[in-house]
C-alpha cells in the first residue's frame, strides 16, 4: 500500500547478491535476484540501507560445535512457541536479550539471561514523558508540534552538545524510578547510565548498543522469573549445558546469541569486497572516546548520509526519526548529482577505523 501511495519504483522478493565499481564509467554493477531470477542493474549511485542493526555479530565460544540443542543468533530467533517447558540460555543483556527472555518466560520457558558487562535501562513510560514527549505525544501534538518540527528541533542540537542536555533526563529517570532500580540491582543486575550518565539515546550514537527500553522484562529480571547470572563470561558449551566463568554449568535446550550487530561496511564487505569495507571504514559512532566510540571526535555519524570515501556508495540506516529526517539530506544528495548540479563536498571523512 505505502509503495503504491508513495509511487516507489519497489521491487519485493529480490535480493543483492553484489556488486562493483567501474571507475572509468563511473557506474556501478549490481547483481540482484529477483523472483528466483538473476538481473543486473548498472546505476550510478549506491545506498546500501541494510540496516544498521542487521548484521549480526556471532561470537565464537569453545564447544558451538558440540552443543546438541538449539543455537541462533536472536536475528534468527523465531518466537518461543517451539520452546515452551525447555531450558534456554540467553547470552546478552540489551534490548533483544531482554525482549526474547521475557518471551520464552511467558510461554513457560526455564530461561536464564548472562550478562556480561553493564547495561543501561529506561522504563519506556519514563523515556517518552521525560525524555521525549516535548517532542513526540500527544501533549505536544496538542501544543502544535508536529512530527517534522520534532525531528528538526532533535537533529538541530549538535551531537558535541548534545550529552549536556540528555544529562538532567537521565537524573530525572534515575530519581522518578529509584525503587525500580533499586531491585534491579538487588537481583544482581549491573545497571549504567552511560559512562557520563547521559543515558540512552547518547549511548545508540556513540555504540549502537548497551541498552534496554523497558517494557516489562526488568520487572522479570528483579524478581527472578528470568533468571540472572551477571559479571561473567561464557566460557565454553557442552553436548547440553552452556558452562561460565563463574563455575556454573547451565544446562541448555536453546541457546540464544542476543549478542548485537556489527557496523554497516560489513554490508559492504559481503555484497561488494573487502577492499572497499576497509576502504569506507566503520559505520555509525562519533569518535566521543567513550566506551566502545573510540576516538578521535569524528563530528557527524561515521559515513552515514554523506559521501563515503567510496564514490557513489552511501549508507542510510539508523532509527525512525534519523530516517524520516536524514533520508531526505541523502535523496537530495543524489538528486543533485542525478541533475548533474555542482555537489562540492567539504571533505571525506578520515578512515580511524575499520569495524
Ligand atoms: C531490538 C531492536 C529494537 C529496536 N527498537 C527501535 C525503536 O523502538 N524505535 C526505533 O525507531 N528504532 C528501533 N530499532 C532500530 C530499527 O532497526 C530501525 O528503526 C529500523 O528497523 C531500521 O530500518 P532500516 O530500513 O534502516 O533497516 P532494517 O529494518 O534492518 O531493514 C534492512 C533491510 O535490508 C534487507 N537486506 C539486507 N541485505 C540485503 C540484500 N543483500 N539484498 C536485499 N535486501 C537486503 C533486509 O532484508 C531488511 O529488509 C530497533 C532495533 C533493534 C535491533
Amino acid at each position: 500500500m505505502y509503495t503504491r501511495v508513495m509511487e516507489l519504483n519497489y521491487w519485493d522478493s529480490t535480493e543483492c547478491k553484489r556488486a562493483s565499481y567501474d571507475q572509468a564509467t563511473k557506474e556501478w554493477t549490481v547483481v540482484v535476484e529477483r523472483d528466483g531470477v538473476e538481473m543486473t542493474l548498472r546505476p550510478k549511485e549506491l545506498v546500501l540501507a541494510t540496516g544498521m542493526s542487521g548484521k549480526p555479530s556471532v561470537p565464537s565460544f569453545d564447544g558451538m560445535d558440540v552443543f546438541a540443542g538449539e543455537q541462533h543468533h536472536s536475528s534468527e530467533h523465531p518466537g518461543p512457541d517451539a520452546y515452551r517447558g525447555k531450558k534456554a540460555v540467553v547470552i546478552g543483556s540489551n534490548n533483544s536479550a531482554h525482549d526474547i527472555c521475557a518471551a520464552l518466560w511467558e510461554v513457560g520457558a526455564d530461561v536464564t539471561m548472562v550478562q556480561r558487562s553493564s547495561t543501561h535501562v529506561a522504563r519506556s513510560d519514563s523515556l517518552m514523558e521525560l525524555g521525549l514527549g516535548s517532542l513526540y505525544s500527544e501533549s505536544a501534538v496538542e501544543s502544535g508540534m508536529t512530527t517534522q518540527k520534532a525531528d528538526l528541533t532533535f537533529a538541530s542540537i549538535p551531537y558535541r552538545l548534545l550529552h549536556v542536555f540528555q544529562i538532567p533526563v537521565y537524573d530525572a529517570i534515575r530519581e522518578r524510578d529509584a525503587d525500580f532500580y533499586a531491585r534491579l540491582q538487588k537481583a544482581g543486575f549491573m545497571l549504567d547510565f552511560g559512562d557520563d550518565n547521559s543515558g540512552l539515546f547518547m549511548k545508540y550514537l556513540r555504540r549502537g548498543s548497551g541498552y534496554y527500553i523497558d517494557v516489562g522484562a526488568s520487572e522479570l529480571v528483579a524478581n527472578g522469573d528470568i533468571n540472572l547470572e551477571s559479571d561473567v563470561d561464557v566460557v565454553r558449551l557442552t553436548e547440553n549445558a552452556v558452562v561460565l566463568s563463574n563455575g556454573k554449568t547451565l544446562p541448555a535446550d536453546l541457546v540464544v546469541y542476543a549478542t548485537g550487530y556489527g557496523s554497516m561496511n560489513g554490508w559492504a564487505a559481503d555484497l561488494i569486497s573487502p577492499e572497499v569495507a576497509a576502504k569506507v571504514g566503520k559505520c555509525w559512532g562519533l569518535g566521543s572516546n567513550t566506551t566502545k566510540d573510540p576516538g578521535p571526535w569524528e563530528g557527524e555519524l561515521r559515513n552515514m548520509w554523506k559521501p563515503t570515501q567510496q564514490e557513489a556508495l552511501w549508507f542510510h540506516g539508523g532509527n525512525l526519526h534519523q530516517s524520516r529526517h536524514y533520508s531526505l539530506y541523502l535523496a537530495l544528495q543524489l538528486k543533485a548529482r542525478m541533475e548533474g548540479i555542482p555537489t562540492p563536498v567539504y571533505g571525506l571523512q578520515e578512515v580511524h577505523h575499520l569495524s
